[in-house]
């Protein structure tokens, strides 16, 4: 009974004397674990997205690597399948050759696919950094153009390249990258603009708007923030192709996006290139804008800031004063030259017929005052600029500096021009430095080198070329293309084997070195370092050209920073191999 009164006694006060403290005790605990239940939540909901991240990621990466086998599989058959007809028509020559061209097509292709995912998978872990290095936007536009009107040729596209307002042509700014983020927007649109379309291009630039949102460009670290010392470089790319739909322009820059439908799935591409693009622009602190209507063609829109570079001082020797005959039917094209001669200091004197030029210059010649030069343009009224280049070489002789300013590929017209009697090329679109800088090159060594008895069969008997390459295919490719030439050829299997026998070379011995980059005992970067810190002048003089299957923009900078001069990748291509033994060998 003590008991239970006890107890009732403890219950009563219980109830008596912990009616208040409880309720407040109660509310602190219902509190503490509903803040408990919160972080609970929170915790499950990051959870949750956590597992949604990943699992995104994870499909994410299945899809890239599906596409991945797909798009790599692809060629791969094709190439097997080339491989197998080939050797079942092993004698009959056309079956072979048409065999190998379409081996050549789908090993470009894997080969760009392969370039891509490298690059994304670069660009994607941060590991690209961008340079910034003095460029001239001449050679860029100059550049794009050469590799992208022969593309647009074979479709029949009419690619029009505009210049708009330039303020400065030197720059500062990662000129490889900027190449390749034009390349891609005009190739696209090539791509996926039916035969026969048109392709505008426009480059202009304009002062930075102070309110050019460019705040996380790790680039404008340097000093390409708004001011005196920038300017914006836009770029208009805009074709009547194919277009997009409003829906698939919510996803281009996503990586491995592409429009699947009847009219792209002849349409080769990865899926990767608008990703790199977006990536880079974005880290250039620059903007991209896409417009784009199914049927009615797309219209791309760039905006960078670029530094301007210190002005270039050289000094062109321009004969100031002197009279520049300029050979041209266009109005608009020759207007344009004529005042870029005139504000080099220049008399130009313009005539339209080819006849007429002819007669002027006959008495020129008689009366001894002849122009220091001819400038071809595109047309004539009576004759081709070709035609009247003939004409005037015979006439004038082989010192006469004879220049042609042209829109087309001077890869396809140079034997032709060079045999007509043309020594120099200008291209179009025209740039002003460019002009002056060639007419200033051309006429201060009038002795240029006129022989125009072709590239093909050129005699580089004489000249001493280093071959730097540890795989024995390869040599034996390197050394059959170069031998030729009549040059004689020493192979080195490694770096260390390259700096022994130019070290032990008679100096001035070597023209020309052709150096692998990845090589056992010592690499092609460590090779031309060595070569370089030698203390006789050729090794500082000595023309050195990387060859390697590395084509990145990151690996052409390392073997720029190690010493070489340029970059041959391969599968080495024949015309590109002749250009350098050209350019090198008959300076
Ligand atoms: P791809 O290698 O497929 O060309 P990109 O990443 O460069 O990849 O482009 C992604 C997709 O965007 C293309 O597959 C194409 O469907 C579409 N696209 C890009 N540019 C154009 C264009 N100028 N006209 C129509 N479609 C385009």
């Amino acid at each position: 009974m003590a008991n239970t009164d006890n107890h009732q006694i403890q219950h009563n006060e219980h109830f008596s004397l912990t009616d208040q403290p409880l309720d407040q005790k109660a509310a602190g605990d219902l509190a503490a674990c509903q803040a408990q239940i919160r972080l609970l939540e929170q915790k499950n909901a990051a959870l949750e997205q956590a597992l949604q991240e990943a699992q995104e990621a994870n499909q994410a990466k299945s899809r890239f690597l599906s596409s991945m086998s797909h798009d790599i599989r692809t060629p791969m058959n094709a190439i097997m399948g080339m491989v197998s007809i080939a050797i079942s028509h092993i004698d009959e020559k056309a079956r072979v050759q048409d065999c190998l061209g379409k081996i050549q097509t789908a090993s470009s292709h894997l080969m760009s696919l392969v370039n891509d995912v490298l690059d994304m998978s670069r660009i994607d872990s941060g590991r690209i950094s961008l340079r910034e290095e003095m460029f001239s936007l001449a050679d860029l536009v100059h550049d794009i153009s050469v590799v992208v009107r022969p593309q647009a040729t074979q479709r029949n596209h009419t690619l029009q390249i505009e210049i708009g307002t330039i303020l400065q042509e030197h720059l500062i700014g990662d000129v490889l990258r900027l190449r390749q983020i034009l390349v891609n927007i005009i190739g696209n649109a090539v791509k996926y603009t039916p035969d026969g379309g048109n392709i505008f291009v426009c480059l202009s630039q304009c002062a930075v708007p102070a309110d050019f949102p460019m705040a996380n460009a790790d680039f404008l670290q340097g000093n390409a923030a708004p001011g005196p010392d920038t300017v914006l470089l836009e770029f208009q790319c805009s074709d009547n192709g194919i277009g997009m739909s409003e829906e698939f322009l919510k996803r281009i820059f996503e990586p491995f996006e592409r429009v699947h439908n009847a009219a792209t799935s002849k349409i080769e591409g990865t899926g990767l290139g608008m990703s790199i693009v977006k990536n880079l622009v974005d880290r250039m602190g620059g903007r991209i804008q896409v417009s784009s209507r199914e049927g009615n063609g797309s219209r791309f829109d760039i905006a960078i800031p670029l530094a301007i570079a210190p002005q270039d001082t050289r000094n062109l020797h321009l004969p100031t004063g002197q009279t520049v005959l300029v050979a041209e039917n266009q109005e608009p094209n020759a207007m344009q030259i004529c005042a870029m001669l005139q504000s080099g200091g220049l008399q130009p004197l313009h005539m339209q017929s080819g006849l007429d030029i002819v007669t002027w210059l006959t008495e020129a010649q008689y009366e001894k005052h002849m122009p220091c030069a001819l400038l071809l343009g595109q047309e004539l009224t009576d004759m081709s600029v070709l035609e009247l280049a003939r004409h005037i070489r015979q006439l004038a002789g082989l010192d006469f500096p004879i220049l042609l300013v042209s829109e087309a590929d001077w890869a396809q017209i140079e034997f032709q021009a060079s045999r007509a009697g043309v020594n120099a090329f200008v291209p179009c679109p025209l740039f002003q430095s460019r002009l002056l800088g060639t007419l200033a090159d051309l006429t201060s060594q009038r002795r240029q080198d006129i022989d125009s008895s072709g590239e093909e069969d050129a005699d580089y008997s004489g000249y001493h070329i280093l071959l730097v390459e540890d795989n024995e295919l390869n040599q034996e490719i390197a050394l059959e293309l170069l031998s030729v030439t009549g040059a004689t050829v020493q192979i080195a299997s490694d770096g260390a084997q390259a700096v022994e026998l130019f070290a032990s070379s008679p100096e001035d011995y070597f023209d020309l070195i052709f150096m692998d980059i990845q090589m056992p005992v010592m690499d092609g970067y460590e090779a031309t370092r060595q070569i370089r810190a030698m203390s006789r002048q050729d090794a500082r003089d000595v023309w050195i050209v990387a060859m390697t299957a590395n084509a990145f923009v990151e690996d052409i900078r390392l073997s720029q920073e190690a010493g070489m001069n340029e970059h041959f990748s391969k599968p080495l291509d024949p015309g590109h191999l002749r250009d350098i033994l050209h350019r090198q060998l008959r300076k």
